[in-house]
């Protein structure tokens, strides 16, 4: 493998391809935690995008995972013996393009950044966006959602670059598979870009609404070291995760250097000398001990990245197998020329 991953990093310099070997990803994480990729590319444009589709679709052997913020992956202590995608620019290399009620984002952009162009554009319905500390490509795969708002409510349209096959589409939402923090695209699908419906608004009433949101924010969750919610809500009727997991006396509990917020319940906290270990060892006494007192079995919204499949498929949404889920997924796939 190793052999393998020079030659492709090779490959992707000679296409003008940022691409390093050996890179640190606990700093290209919220939870800053884990141990290397064996290579790290940086997908700048949407050049870069379909360089890197064209050189990792001749070598589908080889692992990869898409990269945004990581406010929403958790990286094992091993390490990631793959080629890890980044799709996050600087804020002023960014632009948000307005036509009409449309907002057109590059996937690279923060979801702050947009809610705070948008409102500046006068366009109304992104405001939420503030709130959520990852990229646009990482939000339209998860369906990232908060504040009465979420992805599919005004998503029209994402481009969608497949590692597979190197098809580039403009895919709708319909075709998305948008579902409670998930969607139909796969681990070797790049979202470069999302087109969102908004409606007219003034800047003043946006200012104010996310100012609201950001103070409501600092209030309920907890800042530093954190991937947001750790587990998905169950199935409607049980209650939520958070309150599941505080029912069960389980605020402030530690290992090592992670410990479940005494501020939410649902989120995990990670100290300058936590591993990765230390937050799976969370997780796993926090899934026993809730399914001990509640009889729910809680499953993960993180994505677990260099983990051993034992410990993915313990915290991996069953619901994702559903027959509804896996039609959307074999869609996006034909859409994109995959199959
Ligand atoms: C403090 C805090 C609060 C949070 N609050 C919320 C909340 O209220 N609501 C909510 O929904 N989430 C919340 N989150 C979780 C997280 O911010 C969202 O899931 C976010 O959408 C992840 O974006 P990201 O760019 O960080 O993606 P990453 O964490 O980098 O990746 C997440 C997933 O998206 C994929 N991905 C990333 N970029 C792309 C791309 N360009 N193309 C294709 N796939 C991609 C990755 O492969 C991975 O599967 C919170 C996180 C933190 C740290």
């Amino acid at each position: 493998m190793k052999a393998s991953l020079q030659n492709i990093h090779n490959e992707f310099l000679e296409s003008g391809v940022q691409s390093e070997l050996h890179v640190p990803l606990a700093p290209l994480t919220t939870y800053a935690v884990g141990g290397v990729a064996e290579c790290v590319v940086r997908a700048r444009s949407l050049e870069d995008v379909r360089s890197i589709a064209r050189i990792v679709s001749q070598h589908t052997h080889v692992p990869v995972f898409v990269l945004g913020r990581g406010s929403n992956v958790l990286v094992a202590d091993s390490g990631f013996d793959g080629i890890a995608i980044l799709v996050s620019t600087p804020v002023a290399d960014t632009h948000i393009s307005v036509t009409g009620n449309l907002v057109e984002a590059p996937a690279s952009m923060t979801m702050p950044v947009l809610a705070r162009r948008s409102v500046a554009a006068n366009r109304a319905g992104l405001e939420w966006c503030v709130g959520i500390p990852g990229t646009v490509g990482g939000a339209v795969r998860m369906n990232a959602g908060g504040h009465g708002a979420e992805i599919v409510d005004s998503l029209v349209s994402a481009t969608i670059v497949s590692l597979k096959s190197g098809v580039e589409s403009i895919v709708p939402v319909a075709d998305l598979g948008l579902h409670f923090r998930g969607s139909a695209l796969s681990g070797h699908h790049v979202v470069v870009s999302a087109t969102f419906t908004t409606t007219e608004g003034t800047s003043e009433e946006g200012t104010q609404l996310i100012n609201e949101i950001v103070s409501w924010r600092r209030d309920h969750q907890p800042g530093g070291r954190n991937a947001g919610s750790v587990f998905v809500n169950p199935s409607p009727g049980k209650g939520s995760a958070g309150a599941l997991i505080d029912a069960a006396g389980l605020r402030g509990y530690a290992c090592g250097g992670a410990s479940v917020s005494e501020k939410h319940a649902n989120f995990i906290q990670a100290t300058d000398s936590a591993t990765a270990g230390d937050i799976v060892a969370v997780m796993k006494h926090v899934q026993e001990e809730v399914e001990r007192v509640h009889g729910v079995r809680l499953r993960s919204e993180v994505h677990l990245l260099g983990f051993d499949s034992q410990t993915a498929d313990q915290f991996a949404d069953p619901r994702h197998s559903e027959p509804e889920r896996m039609s959307a997924l074999h869609h996006v796939a034909h859409l994109l020329g995959e199959i």
